[in-house]
């Protein structure tokens, strides 16, 4: 079985342009696809020059059509279930239990939304419950905003709030419960945020309902519920912060030689453009480190 340069795990924004940039570099490419992706439940991709508003499958369609004009590239539509060996030297069981080999790993495997135990909230995520003002903002200005407060949030509660200001006059924090401190709640008074310190009890399209019996008037909420690495990634046992795969911030490399990680999985600053970005720069990383093996004093004989 002949080992592929590269093994790319995930067929979102970053999985998909990393493996335009290895096929672009003339590489051997296996590009696996399985499962849920984060905007699955967007009408359209925002925020992505040239593809501004292209619903989710669209941008997928024609990222694999693109894929397509390169014959080293090949793209599964089958999970990853597991990943062994090291840098050279990786061997990989999918889902449908063919067994790969690959000379380096990429990891694009996004992040799992945690879904918020609050009635409404699975329905209407991503529907009238975003995550990135720059994403769905634009489509709800002018309108009744919420921004819910969760544990993970409340540091930057203020800082999200004064800047949604700018889309909207009319916000509101909703605490859920939790407590901001009084220099907070000042700031916020001042720019003409309301707060709502109650819980919420359910989530509707237009209106959230607190747990006193009150609705609020709300078209768009605003909500950063917390965050999960796949069960692949779990497994590889890389190293970690803050939830996060950490990796090199020059070499996209992780904490294992030979594994190469981009896109959501590696940072908080999540979005499409920004996804594709990290994994171009992955992809020429990999490529580079690829490459440095021909010029190795026991390099068996030149690859192309
Ligand atoms: C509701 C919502 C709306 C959004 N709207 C926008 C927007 O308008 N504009 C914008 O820029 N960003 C938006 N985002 C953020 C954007 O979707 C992400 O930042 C982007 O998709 C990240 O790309 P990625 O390639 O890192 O991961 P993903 O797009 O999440 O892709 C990862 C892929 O890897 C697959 N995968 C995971 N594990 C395995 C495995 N073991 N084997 C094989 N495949 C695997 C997953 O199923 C998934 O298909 C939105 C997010 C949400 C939640």
């Amino acid at each position: 079985m002949n080992a592929y340069d590269a093994l790319i795990v995930g067929g979102g924004p970053g999985g998909l342009q990393a493996a335009l940039s290895l096929g672009r570099a003339r590489k051997q490419v296996l590009l696996c696809d399985a499962g849920p992706r984060r905007n699955a439940m967007a009408r359209g991709i925002h925020n992505f020059v040239t593809r501004d508003g292209t619903p989710p499958d669209e941008f997928r369609r024609v990222g694999r059509a693109q894929l397509a004009t390169y014959p080293d590239v090949h793209v599964r539509e089958t999970g990853v279930a597991a990943i062994l060996g090291e840098r050279g030297a990786f061997r990989a069981t999918l889902a449908d239990g063919t067994v790969v080999d690959a000379k380096r790993v990429l990891l694009t495997t996004g992040m799992i939304d945690e879904e918020l135990p609050i009635p409404g909230f699975r329905e209407q995520w991503g529907r009238s419950i975003f995550q990135c003002p720059y994403c769905h903002g634009w489509e709800v200005q002018d309108r009744p905003w919420g921004f819910l407060v969760t544990p993970q949030s409340l540091p930057h509660a203020v800082p999200f709030a004064l800047q949604a200001r700018g889309w909207t006059a009319d916000l509101t924090v909703f605490l859920h419960g939790l407590v901001l401190p009084a220099d907070a709640l000042a700031r916020l008074a001042a720019a003409a945020i309301r707060v709502e310190p109650a819980v919420v009890a359910r989530i509707g399209p237009h209106t959230l309902e607190l747990a006193d019996g009150r609705a609020i008037p709300c078209d768009a909420l605003f909500a950063h519920p917390p965050q999960h690495q796949t069960p692949l990634v779990t497994a590889l046992d890389l190293a970690l912060e803050d939830g996060l795969v950490k990796i090199d911030s020059m070499r996209r490399e992780t904490s294992v030689p030979g594994i190469y990680a981009a896109g959501d999985l590696t940072t908080r600053m999540q979005g499409a453009i920004l996804a594709a970005a990290s994994a171009a720069h992955a992809a020429a990383m990999l490529n580079v480190d690829l490459a440095m093996e021909l010029g190795a004093p026991e390099a068996p004989h030149a690859a192309r």
